[in-house]
């Protein structure tokens, strides 16, 4: 955003792609046969300040997703007086988890036995939802992240096993360079045969500003979207 707006100019403009976004999802939603309201919206507010997270929940919005954990941090911090639900969407270290789980209400990225313990310590007191990333990029390709589906039976115990943690899905995200539309159906058939294990999880995270029509006539239960309603981070530190 090169020049600044007032906030009023903001909140317009917030709400413009806001009700974009809702409507892009309502169509998809309906193309897909789906019933009215069956998919929910996280807004993915990285990089963009805490007065924006105001603005959107004064607009309705009750979900927004983080995936850096300090800044992550400060903004749920900064918006305690908001009735929002906190998603944490990024790459987990195992010496912050704890500190993710302490305000996030749904953790998103959960993809390896090892950060379950650190994230079942942070929440103590509470109680904090937790989704299994997927992997749907070939094994051995750089910067994935994601659980192997072969390795979510044991993952998925771990989490069923830890007091304050509560399985509820699977997350993932299309690989670049491949069509969103095959790889959402390869994670729908993913989540199809976890549901016979686990029946409690029934939310499929996935699909993101350019590709969330693919998720939902994929199946997905929730979308993340940042761009498409905070506008463009690249010019953004
Ligand atoms: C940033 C991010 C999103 C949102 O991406 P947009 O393309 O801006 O909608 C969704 N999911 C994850 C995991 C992200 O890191």
């Amino acid at each position: 955003m090169s020049v600044p707006s007032t906030g009023e100019e903001r909140r317009a403009e917030l709400a413009a792609n806001l009700a974009q976004v809702r409507a892009r999802i309502a169509a998809a939603t309906a193309a897909a046969g789906r019933p009215e309201g069956d998919v929910d919206l996280v807004v993915v507010t990285k990089f963009f300040p805490a007065s924006d997270v105001r603005l959107l929940a004064g607009l309705g919005v009750t979900d927004v997703g983080e995936n850096r954990h300090q800044e992550a941090e400060a903004k749920a911090a900064e918006s305690r007086d908001l009735a929002l639900r906190w998603h944490y969407i990024g790459g987990l270290q195992s010496n912050k988890a704890a500190a993710v789980a302490a305000y996030a209400d749904v953790v998103e990225s959960v993809d390896r036995p090892k950060l379950v313990g650190a994230l079942d310590r942070g929440a103590a007191g509470r109680s904090v939802d937790v989704l299994l990333q997927v992997s749907l990029d070939p094994p051995g390709r750089d910067g994935r992240a994601g659980a192997d589906p072969a390795e979510l039976p044991v993952l998925a115990a771990a989490v069923g096993d830890a007091e304050h943690l509560n399985l509820r899905g699977l997350m993932a995200v299309a690989p670049l360079g491949e069509d969103p539309a095959a790889a959402f159906d390869r994670l729908a058939r993913i989540w199809h045969d976890f549901l016979v294990d686990h029946p409690e999880a029934t939310v499929l995270s996935a699909g993101m500003s350019g590709d969330l029509e693919q998720a939902i006539a994929a199946g997905a239960t929730h979308v993340r979207v940042g761009s498409a309603v905070l506008g463009s981070r690249r010019t953004l530190k």
